[in-house]
């Protein structure tokens, strides 16, 4: 065989780790940019620390109402029991407010009780999720620290195949070398193949004797039955 051909297949090589390598490279960069859910987290937080703060001015509100009902109820009383009420319709018509009035002071309460409820809830949600971003955070220092590592020797080893790519590029035939570069970027992980018992490796395809004795005879590779990838003996 001659030696143009095991430099394609050196070349292949090469180009198989480059692509292993850039997945890699992906693969921490989108490592990087989730950071272990913590932006996610983060933005949970606000969510939920907007959410608390509703319930908390829904709170102060409400107490406010309530006071006020109290100090009317008190107001009423003063009158109520204050020697001025002329006659019985008239205290009646005081207890009737007063009783609506507590009502409403009732109602209230419930509303706050319910309030109350959520705010603790919600309280407790919060306090999860900032444990949760504190672990998560110190987890993450080492682990990105780690990433950052690992792809800094993934882009040195990168850059070595880079150049050991363009050394070997240049022994190869320019037609024969970009024949092999478009089949190996159609397919994804190969460009040449060796023949294997009369099959095609790139197409699982039994090749005709006819064509097995071509590549035998062909001192370059050739383009296989099947039009995909570059094939020799
Ligand atoms: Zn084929």
């Amino acid at each position: 065989m001659p030696e143009n051909n095991y430099t394609l297949f050196e070349l292949q090589d090469l180009d198989i780790k480059k692509k292993s390598l850039i997945n890699g490279i992906t693969n921490i960069d989108k490592k990087l940019e989730d950071s272990l859910g913590i932006k996610e987290l983060n933005l949970n937080l606000e969510l939920v620390i907007k959410k608390l703060n509703e319930q908390k001015k829904a709170q102060i509100k409400i107490n406010q109402l309530r006071e006020l009902n109290e100090y009317e109820i008190n107001n009423l009383n003063t009158r109520l029991y204050s020697g001025q009420i002329r006659n019985n319709k008239e205290a009646e018509a005081i207890k009737f407010e007063i009783e609506s009035k507590n009502e409403t002071v009732q109602q209230i309460s419930t509303r706050n009780d319910k309030v109350n409820e959520n705010i603790k809830k919600i309280d407790q949600i919060k306090e999860n999720l900032e444990l949760k971003i504190l672990s998560s955070e110190e987890k993450w220092i080492d682990i990105k620290n780690n990433l950052l590592l690992d792809q800094k020797k993934y882009k040195q080893h990168l850059e070595k195949i880079y150049t050991e790519r363009v050394k070997i590029s240049k022994k190869i035939d320019k037609q024969l070398l970009n024949l092999y570069e478009r089949f190996f970027s159609l397919n994804g992980n190969f460009g040449i193949v060796k023949i294997d018992n009369d099959l095609s490796p790139c197409c699982k395809i039994k090749l005709p004797n006819a064509f097995v004795e071509k590549v035998k005879i062909s001192p370059t590779p050739i383009i296989c039955n099947c039009g995909k990838s570059l094939i020799m003996e």
